[in-house]
């Protein structure tokens, strides 16, 4: 039989890293096998859902290139893919469970439940529902007190319930034994308990693979698939990403937990999908920059990692450089692109001056770059206008006061300079400045300079951004920050 993973997010906000980090993992094991992944979304919690969110998911798994083969805009044979969509679905099984004796109803207020649990927590007693409906008609409940009329379905936890389970990356579990959780909502919506359950059955799906938090989760679901008459899959807890203070990343406390993070600050999916898979995995060879394809050849849930990984940027921002400098240079300008249409600097799409600079300037600002969002520093200085260029005051206040002797001599060394190229540049800058010239040192010499010139302290090499500058345009910015 061929295996179906899928991935069942939330579209409760801004797509969580957990997402793409789960995702990695399912479709590198589904491609392995030939099997299918699919992208369910499980949106019965109405307080928090939100309309963009979908649409949010779908982006970006697409740019990570995390594609699935089924799902609520592609459709498929277990169609639709939107629990919201399949309520219909989910009552039988309700129906059949409350029949066979494993789950009940329940007309507890909210206030009774919350009293109840106060009561257990001031007796320090084990939290958890009493059971008072339980055995008990509509009528007979409504005598007492904290009757609602509207109804949830509780399972009867069995005091024997199967509390261990095999787990494919940590072997045996133990987790905590269940409460009576709640499968039917008074609003008719399915808890995310049971949806998941019946629709990971009918959905055929083979392998469960989810964040570590649902462990305790797992012996409801193990009851639900044995009561329901159902074969159960194999279970896949992967380990949560912790903050490097180890506590779990969370989109309160870590702006890394929100995938368009990632994008707004300038990573490249490439390295992303690599840095999630060294997070969670080892590669046989040990290699830590390896590809997709790569990951999914080598695939064994042996290699899953069990202990939380630490999200340790610094080593995103390593794997980010390397895939930034392996990009062909035509890639390269289309990956900065909206980064300098976003810093007012290229038109959209650019023109022809535009990309003429930027196919001039790539052979030195591509090995430099750790970041997307590093490219509008470093080529300001060339794509704003004369009329608009403006030197950084602290740059100017820091470098060019006081500077105008040196900038006098480096713009009458640089004026009858003919062929204008790095190494003519660099020569006639060096011979008015250095030993035979002001007896400068090359750091001191030049600081100056790059501000007059480049307006700010971050571009190229000095000798490098004058001769893609041009002659003219140096020559005016040296002279018109000479004071
Ligand atoms: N909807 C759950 C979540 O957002 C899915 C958990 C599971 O994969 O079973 O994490």
């Amino acid at each position: 039989m061929s295996v179906r993973l899928r991935v069942a997010p939330s579209p409760t906000g801004d797509p969580h890293v957990g997402t793409a980090y789960v995702s990695l993992f399912c479709l590198a094991f589904a491609r392995q096998q030939g099997g299918q992944f699919v992208l369910r979304l499980e949106d019965t919690d109405r307080a928090r859902f939100r309309e963009d969110s979908e649409q949010q998911i779908y982006d970006m798994l697409h740019w990570l290139s995390l594609d699935w083969d089924e799902g609520p805009d592609k459709g498929g044979p277990f169609a639709p893919y939107r629990q919201s969509e399949r309520l219909d679905t989910y009552r039988p099984h309700v129906d059949a469970l409350v029949a066979d004796g494993h789950a009940y109803y329940c007309w507890c207020t909210p206030d009774r439940l919350q009293a109840m649990r106060e009561e257990q927590q001031k007796r320090k007693m084990p939290t958890g529902y009493d059971r008072l409906c339980y055995g008990k008609t509509r009528e007979e409940r409504a005598e007492l007190p904290g009757f609602s009329d509207a109804a949830v379905v509780r399972m009867l936890i069995p005091d024997d319930a199967p509390i261990a389970f095999t787990d494919v990356i940590r072997g045996e579990v133990h987790a905590p034994t269940p409460d009576d959780q709640v499968i039917l909502k008074a609003d008719g919506f399915p808890t995310y308990h049971l949806a998941v359950v019946v629709d990971d059955h009918l959905m055929g799906i083979t392998h469960v693979v989810r964040g570590e938090e649902w462990i305790s989760s797992t012996p409801k679901h193990l009851l639900l698939f044995d009561w329901l008459g159902w074969e159960r899959p194999a279970f896949a807890h992967m380990p949560l990403l912790r903050n490097t203070d180890k506590s779990k990343i969370s989109k309160r406390k870590n702006p890394a937990a929100r995938l368009t993070w990632f994008v707004e600050e300038g990573y490249l999916p490439e390295a992303l999908v690599n840095f999630l898979g060294l997070l969670g995995y080892s590669m046989p060879s040990g290699e830590e920059i390896f590809t997709f394809d790569e990951m999914s050849a080598s695939f064994d849930w042996s290699r899953v990692n069990t202990v939380g990984p630490v999200f340790d940027l610094d080593k995103l921002g390593w794997l980010n450089g390397h895939y930034l400098r392996e990009l062909a240079p035509d890639d390269f300008v289309r990956r900065v692109l909206p980064f300098l249409h976003d810093a007012g600097l290229v038109a959209h799409p650019p023109t022809a001056t535009e990309q003429a600079v930027l196919a001039a300037a790539v052979p030195e600002i591509q090995p430099r770059m750790k970041l997307l969002t590093e490219a509008p520093g470093l080529l300001r200085f060339l794509l704003v206008s004369e009329e608009s260029f403006v030197v950084d005051p602290e740059a100017v206040e820091k470098h060019v006061v006081g500077s105008g002797a040196l900038l006098a001599a480096a713009a009458d060394a640089l004026e009858p300079v003919e062929v204008w190229d790095t190494a003519h540049v660099q020569g006639a800058m060096d011979a008015a400045l250095l030993e035979d010239g002001l007896g400068l040192k090359r750091g001191k010499a030049y600081a100056p300079i790059r501000a007059a010139v480049c307006g700010s302290s971050i571009s190229p090499p000095l000798p490098e951004s004058l001769a893609l500058l041009g002659k003219e345009r140096t020559l005016r910015r040296l002279r018109a920050a000479i004071v």
